[in-house]
């Protein structure tokens, strides 16, 4: 399965904005047409969250 990044909120950098980590048990749902990433941050283990392209969706299958 190919690496997806996502932005973690609880992953902050020196200035508080969310960082991009990397996402792992990554799960790709589709619901209405949009397609969509669940999974959880490889550094802190919260949840990610992250809406993908339908090609993008494709790609990770
Ligand atoms: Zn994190």
């Amino acid at each position: 399965m190919a690496e997806l990044k996502a932005l973690c909120m609880k992953c902050r950098d020196a200035n508080n904005k969310p960082t991009m980590q990397l996402m792992k048990n990554v799960k790709v749902e589709e619901k209405n047409g949009r397609y969509f990433a669940k999974g959880q941050c490889s550094a802190c283990g919260g949840n990610q969250f992250k809406f993908m392209s339908k090609a993008d969706a494709e790609a990770m299958k």
